[in-house]
């Protein structure tokens, strides 16, 4: 059920078919290099991009920019304390600046992380520390068609193999990422976590939960895992964290705010060894990188993040947005996660093979038909991994009504129906790193 209204509104325009098609060829049919005035309904991401409410804007005009000591920290802090559960926080300008802050201060050279998926900004960190990212999602976790409650669960076969091989001695920390953003932002169940708490006490590691997502996944726990049936999403937010040493958090996400980022935890040496690195990386620890104003509208943001009619909102749309693209005969990723539908592409366009990126193509036609913006997560994205081609439809928070997504699902239709006209797409200019070439890289259509 809507839990919102309008107070603000921003104009939006689909440009004409001709211009769409010239923006297309513009932007080397790379999504990326849009500018967002082209674009009618932004799909690109969820992280930044919603919007705040009146209480965190009130709260914006009342920030604390006092250098230390800000009262804005303090509003942090309890709601840190209050909705999470733990004592300590050091604010970052946003979860990458946490992950270096907790991360840098916990891993050297040769370790190795165990995570049920880890996102890119995580692995790239863990990397930068000359440690060893290893994944390890559930069965079934990358395949589009399994229905299962929580398809972004943690293996403890998969991570018992891994310390198996590399000896617990050299496995410092564990994460689990919830929901599991790079796994369809599918949920992680609360026994899942108990048994990663037990796995991490067995071998002695440091458990971290990636908590960017934690009240989407806080209300998938109260619909689908018996334990929880009556419980709200507040309790079990506050359950669900509480088996970790330590959070890093992006405010991006769960924290409803269009920047900002935390490392919490209970840990006295840990907070002190962080707000060391925080004062190197981010800045002192009571603003840590975030304008103080950026700081109080999180605090209440984070208090608005698991309030029932706020998720149950933002989770049923995009199940409502899932359910009218398979109305339609769109081929989608199921069951929907927690911020975005994914398509899947493969199914969609069988005629093309995945150097033709099949991905890629179905955001170009999307754009094309209607002005909409998605990302490619396929073979564009990683290369030389046999990954679904996956589409990422993520919605931006409060953003978006059905009349915006009933022109998505109209746009797809249109694809779906010329589906055999389409030709694939071929790379005319990439960059060096082949890890981030989908974010830059220009193509053109192959000529049949
Ligand atoms: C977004 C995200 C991050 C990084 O946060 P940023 O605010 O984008 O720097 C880390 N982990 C997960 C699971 C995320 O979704």
């Amino acid at each position: 059920m809507v839990a919102y209204k309008s107070k603000m509104v921003e104009r939006i325009r689909l440009p004409s078919r001709a211009q769409r098609e010239r923006n297309l060829e513009r932007a080397g049919y790379n999504a990326f290099n849009l500018d967002s005035e082209e674009v009618f309904v932004d799909l690109l991401t969820d992280s930044g991009t919603g919007a705040m409410s009146d209480s965190q804007w009130a709260a914006l005009i009342r920030g604390d920019e006092a250098y230390a000591g800000s009262r804005s920290f303090e509003e942090l802090e309890s709601a840190v304390r209050d909705v999470m559960g733990f004592s300590h926080v050091v604010p970052t300008h946003q979860g990458r600046g946490a992950e270096n802050v907790l991360y840098g201060t916990l891993l050297s050279a040769g370790d190795v992380v165990i995570n049920n998926t880890h996102f890119d900004t995580t692995r790239a960190h863990i990397a930068n520390q000359d440690a060893d990212p290893v994944d390890c999602p559930v069965d079934g976790a990358h395949d589009p068609e399994m229905d299962a409650p929580f398809k972004g669960n943690f293996s403890l076969e998969g991570a018992r193999a891994v310390v198996d091989d590399v000896g617990a001695e050299n496995v410092p920390m564990i994460i689990s990422t919830i929901t599991n953003n790079s796994t369809a932002g599918q949920p992680v169940s609360v026994e899942n976590t108990r048994r990663v708490r037990e796995f991490a006490d067995e071998i002695d590691a440091t458990f971290v939960i990636d908590a960017c997502r934690f009240a989407e996944n806080a209300y998938f726990v109260t619909e689908r895992e018996d334990e929880f049936a009556d419980a709200t999403v507040a309790e079990v937010a506050r359950e669900q964290l509480g088996y970790a040493d330590a959070l890093v958090m992006s405010g991006k996400k769960d924290g409803l705010v269009n920047a900002g980022g935390f490392v919490a935890t209970d840990d006295e040496t840990l907070f002190e060894r962080c707000k060391q690195r925080t004062i190197l990386y981010e800045g002192f620890p009571t603003y840590g990188g975030m304008a103080g104003r950026d700081v109080a509208a999180m605090a209440v943001g984070l208090r608005e993040a698991v309030e029932e009619a706020y998720v149950a909102d933002r989770v049923d749309q995009i199940q409502a947005l899932a359910e009218m693209l398979e109305e339609v005969g769109v081929p989608v990723y199921t069951p929907p996660g927690g911020h975005a539908v994914y398509l899947d592409a493969g199914a969609m366009f069988p005629h093309l093979s995945p150097n033709e990126f099949p991905g890629q193509v179905l955001v170009c036609e999307l754009y094309r038909e209607g002005g909409v913006r998605g990302v490619e997560l396929g073979s564009f994205a990683f290369p030389e991994t046999d990954r679904p081609e996956l589409v990422r439809l993520a919605v931006p928070r409060r953003t978006y009504h059905k009349e915006h997504f009933e022109h998505v699902v109209e746009t797809a239709a249109t694809v779906l129906e010329k589906r055999e006209t389409v030709s694939g797409l071929e790379i005319t200019s990439e960059p060096e790193v082949p890890e981030l070439r989908h974010f830059t890289a220009e193509l053109e259509p192959i000529s049949s």
